[in-house]
């Protein structure tokens, strides 16, 4: 009669301390992954594998550039991350854009 109970909150818990850091960020839970298509995003050449960038396009760009990398990108959790440059969306970690700045702590 208690097991059911004690799992129960087990599992509230550990998926509590699992969403706080999602919560912790505003407007995060519900961010959704950027869209390359998207016109704002086409607009910097937003791909989500900085292997895929189009090196004619932008001839800025150097092997080991990517979102993970940049100092727009806000947190290290997770594989898509918040980007200061799209406040409404994700972007992939492994994923470039031509407004790539070298964050100089990675
Ligand atoms: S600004 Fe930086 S983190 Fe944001 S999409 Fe472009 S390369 Fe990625």
């Amino acid at each position: 009669m208690q097991e059911p109970k004690r799992r129960k909150f087990v599992k509230s818990a550990l998926l509590g301390a699992l969403g706080a850091p999602l919560l912790s960020e505003p407007g995060m839970a519900m961010a959704s992954k950027l869209n390359p298509a998207d016109p704002a995003a086409a607009a910097v050449g937003y791909v989500e594998n900085a292997s895929k960038v189009d090196a004619k396009r932008f001839p800025t760009y150097k092997p080991g550039q990517n979102c993970a990398n940049c100092s727009l990108i806000m947190l290290q959790y997770s594989p898509y991350r918040p980007c200061k440059l799209f406040p409404k969306n994700v972007v992939n970690a492994n994923g470039w854009c031509s407004a790539w700045v070298k964050n100089p702590l990675r």
